[in-house]
């Protein structure tokens, strides 16, 4: 058994829910983290976006949308846990969106899940739990090295000059392959099998219409939306009477037919879906549209038992939700799982977990 010493210094890459969540269990555990992610701060798919827009009466404005995962729910006791520490740190709050009349019931409504999100913004949770981590954010990883001293991170063509005891790949599948290709081959073939959904999501404005607040989220049956949400109806966010900020997230199906469209295309094209569901007009004020290439795993049947990938030979890791059963409760329990195995609680169930990943995705 090769553990993880509690002064090691570790990389993690990828700081959403599974690497900010991996970095603080291993920091409570007394080792030093530094944090790398692509993006200027933490969150990943726990995103909100602010939109710079001009308004009819030609105001500089600007708008946040969570344009990634709107909320989430927790039924492992372990995450709920955790939920309720964040709630107490005031970072988790409850969200109960009133539905459309019209729409599909939420998918957890017949377990009575409670919906949360993070507050004021979807980030503010991995931000609490990356608090004590050195952060390198705007750093695009793009290979890992090993030295006789240990690990060296390359970075948008850097080489960090810091040498690392382990590191942890926190990443979408197809964004970990490549970086494990030259050390783990298995592991790098696997984690490109791995099938992600996509989601086109458009953030727009709109006035405010007879009955447009009487509700807060819908889940269309027909057409190309998969969820139709009023972000300034949700907890802490910036309210108007006079306009509704809407997200909106295409179905997979649709999203994968429409991959390579350009955004504007996408945006008027989801506009139009959503005047022709609610079977009125809208007066839009702004409009922009994301591609999420990799959304959320296509989760089979069978809920995947959370594991995360250790190699303790190499002291290389892999954590994410698609090891964890998916969505934001999937990566944290994956990353749970992984600072186990490093810390040697847990052997990693190499074959346990390979079985289950071939009949989940197909590995
Ligand atoms: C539109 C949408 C709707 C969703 N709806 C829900 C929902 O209703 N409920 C739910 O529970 N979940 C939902 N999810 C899924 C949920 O957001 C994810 O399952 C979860 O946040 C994944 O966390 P993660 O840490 O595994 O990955 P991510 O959040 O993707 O984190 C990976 C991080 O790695 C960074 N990165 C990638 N490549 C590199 C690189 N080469 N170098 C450095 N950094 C890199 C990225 O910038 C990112 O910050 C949704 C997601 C989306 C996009």
């Amino acid at each position: 058994m090769n553990t993880f010493g509690k002064a090691s210094k570790v990389a993690v890459i990828g700081a959403g829910m599974a690497g900010s969540a991996l970095a603080r269990a291993l920091m409570d555990e007394g080792a030093a983290v530094h944090l790398f992610d692509k993006s200027r701060g933490p969150g990943g798919r726990m995103a909100t976006r602010r939109c710079a827009w001009t308004d009819a009466q030609r105001d500089a404005r600007l708008t946040a949308f969570d344009h990634g995962a709107p909320c989430f729910s927790a039924q492992d006791s372990a995450f709920r846990a955790a939920v309720a520490q964040a709630v107490h740190a005031g970072c988790v709050t409850n969200w109960q969106p009133r539905l459309h009349p019209q729409s599909l019931p939420c998918p957890d409504a017949e377990q009575g899940s409670a919906h949360f999100v993070a507050a004021p913004d979807m980030t503010q949770w991995c931000r609490q739990l990356a608090q004590g981590a050195m952060p390198r954010w705007e750093q695009a990883v793009q290979g890992l090295r090993r030295t006789p001293r240990g690990w060296a991170v390359e970075s948008s063509d850097v080489l960090w000059t810091d040498v690392f005891d382990a590191v942890v790949l926190a990443l979408p599948p197809a964004q970990a392959s490549p970086l494990l290709a030259p050390h783990q081959r298995e592991w790098a073939q696997r984690a490109s099998l791995a099938v992600m959904q996509p989601c086109w999501t458009t953030m727009a404005v709109s006035d405010a219409t007879p009955g447009s607040h009487a509700w807060d989220l819908a889940r269309p049956e027909p057409g190309a939306l998969g969820l139709v949400l009023r972000n300034e109806s949700r907890p802490g966010r910036e309210a108007r009477r006079d306009e509704v900020h809407w997200v909106l997230h295409a179905k997979a199906g649709w999203s994968r037919a429409h991959i390579d469209q350009e955004p504007a295309w996408i945006a008027s094209a989801m506009q139009q879906a959503l005047a022709e569901w609610l079977g009125a007009p809208l007066r839009w004020q702004h409009a922009v549209a994301h591609r999420w290439r990799y959304a959320m795993p296509h989760v089979g049947r069978h809920v995947v038992t959370p594991s995360g990938w250790w190699d303790g030979r190499l002291r290389l890791g892999v954590c994410g939700d698609f090891l964890g059963g998916g969505g934001v409760e999937g990566a944290w329990r994956s990353a749970h799982a992984l600072a186990l195995s490093m810390q040697g609680v847990a052997e990693p169930e190499v074959a346990e977990e390979a079985a289950l990943a071939k009949e989940e995705f197909g590995l």
